[in-house]
């Protein structure tokens, strides 16, 4: 899965416009769910090896600015509890010895 083909990019960077500035860009795979929500997922190495995954999501609003609101706080809510789990499940362990 990281081997990296002899062109220099990984397996998976979609090359183009997309690889640049020193990272490797995937094509971007679109999550959609019943016309009401969207997410576009890229999956980027950066110069240093390190990959991430970026992720763009798009959802409905509720019709009035009211429930809009509400509706923001509780996504930026779920959003931070959601980005802070995969932070911990993403850091780097430590070794064990053998
Ligand atoms: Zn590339």
């Amino acid at each position: 899965m990281n081997r990296r083909p002899r062109d220099g990019h990984t397996g998976w960077c979609g090359k183009d416009h997309r690889c640049g500035l020193g990272e490797h860009r995937s094509e971007e795979i679109v999550v959609d769910v019943a016309g009401r929500s969207r997410a576009v997922l890229v999956r980027v190495r950066t110069a240093a090896g390190r990959e991430h995954a970026e992720v763009r999501v798009r959802v409905a609003l509720a019709p009035s600015d009211l429930a809009a609101r509400r509706q923001l706080v509780g996504l930026l809510g779920d959003l931070r509890e959601t980005v802070t789990r995969a932070t911990i499940a993403g850091r780097p362990r430590p070794r064990r010895a053998a």
